[in-house]
């Protein structure tokens, strides 16, 4: 049965619901709409034009139509009147190919043609800062090394208090809530659970972060590399692949605790990360992060070649545990949904073509990548990341070839404007165009 939410609205007293959705370029935008008129809304739909969002349409283009989702809806805890949703895009009566969530649930599906779902977590990292953006937001927070700085912590604490109270009102079942490896950067965690749902939740997570640091007068950015000399924001995402309440990526006798079906899954990752950092690292400034010098706290803690490896954390990816691995590309700057979808459509490649990953490495990769010489490298700037998206043939085919043109396009026009007033440069302060394009990312 399809949830009623004029029902829903008069039970829990919503007043408002936003109905939004997510563009290419993970921008959320929404429809504020009173909820007498959200029964015409979940039928058909509320009315945007396209060409004002990144999703590559023309201004003669019709009304393009945000179906909400009631399975997606969340009640705000700090506002209870209001009800945000997420919608799936519709135009001319047909679903918008490019959009990121209808791209997330096309993959869901053909996982599902296999009898498999695909769970995830995801790890959220993001700072404190100033209004202006050009400092971190705690003076006192300056130790060299301040990963789990207690005394940081606490100064936060009603901030970080009111964000983690509202996940347990949600039924997010957070976890755990630290300071980061960078001066004025926190992160905290909830369960993982089906992909949607943490696309969803990704999605409200961010906005709600934003929204309560403004109601404590911080800004919160989830920018990937907001100071060139410290840790990044990273986006860690956990992944298991499942059928029903069997998890088919665990197999107890492997001596890393992965079944063969992961194997698969990880080579196919493996092999088509490269194009998948269009994605996974869509900005300018997500290449300070990846491919990155030591930062001030002596680590990046972020990849630069594609390996796999065991509990360590200076590989592309890590398992931790058995019958999971978490993948350390994506960055705070990810589109949620492109996230999952991206790791599926790489997964169901390596599935088809049972791709096998190599061998594990068990070194330091931070030290000792001279060593390994032939590992492939993860793209070093925006720009080569666009390129080979644009040459993969498994991911035009995964998602369509007028899907990956549209983002191609709409991010070479981005990287144009870049080049037009900024060189960029690695080891150099973050440039001012970029702290306007990626700090509300
Ligand atoms: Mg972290």
């Amino acid at each position: 049965m399809i949830k009623n939410l004029s029902q829903i609205a008069k039970q829990k007293k919503i007043k408002y619901f936003l109905i939004s959705f997510v563009d290419l370029f993970g921008v959320l935008r929404s429809k504020l709409v009173p909820s007498q008129a959200i029964s015409e809304m979940q039928k058909n739909g509320a009315g945007f034009a396209g060409f004002s969002t990144w999703l590559d349409m023309s201004p003669a283009d019709g009304d393009m139509f945000g179906i909400p989702d009631p399975e997606s809806l969340i009640q705000f805890p700090w506002n209870r009147e209001i009800g945000w949703l997420a919608s799936d895009l519709y135009m001319y009566g047909k679903p918008v190919k490019a959009s990121p969530r209808v791209m997330l649930k096309d993959q869901i599906k053909k996982l599902s043609e296999k009898n498999l779902q695909m769970k995830s977590g995801v790890e959220c990292e993001y700072f404190l800062i100033s209004q202006d953006g050009l400092s971190i937001a705690d003076k006192k927070d300056t130790q060299t090394k301040p990963c789990y700085d207690q005394s940081a912590l606490m100064r936060r604490y009603d901030l970080i208090k009111e964000i983690c109270d509202s996940m347990i009102e949600l039924g997010w079942n957070p976890y755990q809530n630290d300071h980061e490896d960078a001066n004025g950067q926190f992160e905290m965690n909830w369960d993982y659970t089906d992909c949607l749902q943490t696309a969803d939740r990704h999605v409200f997570f961010k906005f709600m972060v934003k929204s309560l640091a403004e109601k404590y007068g911080f800004r919160a950015t989830f920018m990937p590399k907001p100071f060139h000399n410290l840790t990044g924001n990273g986006c860690h995402a956990h992944v298991s692949v499942w059928s029903g309440k069997e998890n088919k990526f665990l197999d107890k006798k492997d001596p890393l605790g992965l079944s063969k079906l992961a194997y698969n899954f990880l080579g196919g990752l493996i092999n088509n990360t490269q194009a998948l950092s269009a994605f996974f690292n869509p900005t300018v400034n997500s290449y300070r992060r990846i491919n990155a010098p030591p930062t001030q706290s002596g680590a990046s803690w972020s990849p630069s070649s594609i390996s796999y490896t065991g509990n360590n954390r200076t590989h592309m990816v890590r398992i931790p545990d058995q019958g999971r691995f978490e993948l350390r590309l994506m960055d705070g700057a990810a589109n949620p949904y492109l996230l999952q979808a991206g790791i599926i459509a790489a997964g169901l490649d390596g599935i088809k073509k049972k791709s096998n990953p190599g061998d594990p490495l068990h070194c330091n990769m931070y030290t000792d990548y001279k060593k390994y010489p032939n590992l492939k490298k993860l793209p070093y700037d925006i720009e080569q990341a666009i390129k080979m998206l644009e040459n993969s043939k498994t991911l035009q085919e995964a998602f369509g070839k007028d899907v990956i043109k549209s983002y191609v396009k709409l991010k070479n026009s981005e990287i144009k404007d870049f080049k037009k007033k900024e060189k960029f440069n690695k080891k150099k302060p973050v440039t001012n165009w970029e702290r306007i394009n990626t700090l509300d990312c």
